[in-house]
C-alpha cells in the first residue's frame, strides 16, 4: 500500500469491539493506534469486564471469520442448541433454538475471546496498542485528543493532524459519544432498568464433570424474575441472576438468601452448593443494566462510534458484542464499496446502521419478557413444540 493510501487510525477502547475494528483496520493495512484505559489482561487474573462469558451468534462469528479467528473462538467455545428450562419443581425442558437447520450459539470466556483479539493485533507491524491510556479529552472538530497514562503526571497529546479517523469503541460509558453529544442536532437516550443482575458459579463437580447438560443455556424463568447459566472451559458454569434491585435488597442474611434459593430455585442449590452461594452472593453487589440509543454515530469525516458506545443494550438477546462485531462488518464493507473515503463512509454508516441497532436494543428488552416469563406459558411451548415440526 502507498503511503498516501495508508489511513491512519485512532481507535479509543480496546474491549471486545474497539480490538475488533483494530484488526479489520490493520488488515487492510491502515496504520493504527489503539488506545486502552485498562492494563494488557494477558498479564494479570482481572476479568475482561461485565460478564464472565458470552453468548457468540452467527453475526459475531462472521467478524471473526474475516480476521481468521473464528476456528479458534469456535474450538473453544461450547455450543448451545438449546434453552434448558428449569421449572421450580425440578423438571427440565428443552426449547431447540433452531429446529429447522439446527445452528447454534456458542459460550465463549470474554477474556479469552478480548485476549485471542489483541494477540492477533499484536501481529500486525502497522498497529500500535498502549495500554494504561485513558482518553481524557476530544476535540471532535480539530480532532485533537489527550490522554492520561498510568503512572505519568504529563498528560499526552496527540494533534488531529496526526491522524484521519477517531473511533470510539469505549464502552456504554463512552467519552467519545459524551464529546459528540455537545454537537447540535445529536439525539441521545438512555435508560437503566429497574433489574440488576449479579454472577454466581456452578463449579464442576468433584470428578471434573460439567454438574448440568453443556450444550444448553439454563434457564430458570419465575416470572418477574429469571436466572441463567452458561458453561465454561473449565467445567463450570456462570450463573447470572437477574433481579429488581429492591429484591436484591431484601436478601439481607444468609438464612433469607437460603430461603429464597430452596423455594425458588431449588435445584440449583446443590450445584452451587450452600456454602458457596452465601460467599459469593455476599461479597458482590449487584451490577446495573443500561440501554442507549443516539444518532448520528459520526461527526464530519473524523469521529465515529462503535459498538456500546454507540447502542448499548440490555443482554438479554445475547447481542450486544455481536452487533458491535456487525458493526465492524458493514464499516469493513462501506471503506470497499466506498473507496476508503471517510466523508462517504461515516454518513453511510450512519444511516445504514442506525435503525438495525435502534431495532435490536428494543427487542433486547423485550427478550426478557420472554426469558424470565413467556417460555413457561403453554401457549409458547406448543408453539416451539409445532415449530420443530
Ligand atoms: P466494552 O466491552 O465496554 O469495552 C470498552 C473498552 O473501552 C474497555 O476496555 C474500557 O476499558 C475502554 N475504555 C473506556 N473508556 C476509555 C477511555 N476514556 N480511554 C480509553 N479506553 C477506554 N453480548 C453478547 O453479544 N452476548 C452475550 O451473551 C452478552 N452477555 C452479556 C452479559 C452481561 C451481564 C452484560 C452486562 C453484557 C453482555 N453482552 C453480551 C454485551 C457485551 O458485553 C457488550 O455489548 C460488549 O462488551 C461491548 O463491547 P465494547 O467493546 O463496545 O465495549
Amino acid at each position: 500500500m502507498s503511503a498516501e493510501s495508508q489511513k491512519r487510525v485512532v481507535i479509543v477502547g480496546g474491549g471486545l469491539v474497539g480490538s475488533m475494528a483494530a484488526c479489520m483496520f490493520a488488515r487492510k493495512q491502515h496504520k493504527v493506534d489503539l488506545y486502552e484505559a485498562r492494563g494488557d489482561m494477558r498479564k494479570s487474573n482481572m476479568s475482561a469486564g461485565k460478564s464472565i462469558n458470552l453468548a457468540l451468534s452467527v453475526r459475531g462469528r462472521e467478524a471473526l471469520r474475516r480476521i481468521g479467528l473464528e476456528e479458534k473462538l469456535l474450538s473453544h467455545g461450547i455450543p448451545m442448541r438449546a434453552r434448558m428450562i428449569h421449572t421450580v419443581d425440578g423438571k427440565l425442558n428443552e426449547i431447540l433454538y433452531d429446529p429447522v437447520h439446527n445452528q447454534c450459539i456458542y459460550s465463549v470466556s470474554r477474556k479469552f475471546l478480548n485476549e485471542a483479539l489483541i494477540t492477533e493485533l499484536e501481529q500486525y507491524p502497522n498497529c500500535n496498542i498502549h495500554f494504561h491510556h485513558k482518553m481524557t479529552k476530544l476535540d471532535v472538530d480539530t480532532g485533537d485528543l489527550t490522554f492520561s497514562k498510568q503512572g505519568h503526571e504529563a498528560l499526552i497529546e496527540v494533534k488531529g493532524n496526526q491522524q484521519q479517523l477517531i473511533i470510539g469503541a469505549d464502552g456504554a460509558h463512552s467519552g467519545v459519544r459524551k464529546c459528540l453529544m455537545s454537537q447540535p442536532l445529536f439525539d441521545f437516550s438512555q435508560t437503566y432498568i429497574e433489574h440488576g443482575y449479579m454472577e454466581l458459579c456452578i463449579p464442576p463437580s468433584d470428578d471434573g464433570n460439567y454438574q448440568m447438560e453443556p450444550n444448553f443455556l439454563h434457564i430458570w424463568p419465575r416470572g418477574t424474575f429469571m436466572m441463567i447459566a452458561l458453561p465454561n472451559q473449565d467445567r463450570s458454569w456462570t450463573v447470572t441472576l437477574f433481579m429488581p434491585f429492591e429484591n436484591f435488597a431484601q436478601l439481607k442474611t444468609p438464612d433469607i438468601l437460603l430461603d429464597f434459593f430452596n423455594s425458588t430455585f431449588p435445584d440449583a442449590v446443590p450445584l452451587i452448593g450452600a456454602d458457596r452461594l452465601v460467599a459469593d452472593f455476599f461479597s458482590r453487589k449487584a451490577s446495573s443494566l443500561i440501554s442507549i440509543k443516539c444518532r448520528p454515530y459520526h461527526k464530519n469525516n473524523k469521529v465515529l462510534i462503535l459498538g456500546d458506545a454507540a447502542h448499548a443494550m440490555v443482554p438479554f438477546y445475547g447481542q450486544g458484542m455481536n452487533a458491535g462485531f456487525e458493526d465492524c462488518c458493514v464499516l469493513d464493507d462501506l471503506m470497499d464499496e466506498l473507496e476508503e473515503d471517510f466523508a462517504r463512509v461515516l454518513p453511510k454508516f450512519t444511516e445504514v446502521r442506525h435503525e438495525d441497532a435502534q431495532m435490536i436494543c428494543d427487542l433486547a428488552m423485550y427478550n426478557y419478557i420472554e426469558m424470565r416469563d413467556l417460555v413457561t406459558k403453554s401457549s409458547f411451548l406448543w408453539r416451539k413444540r409445532l415449530d420443530s415440526f
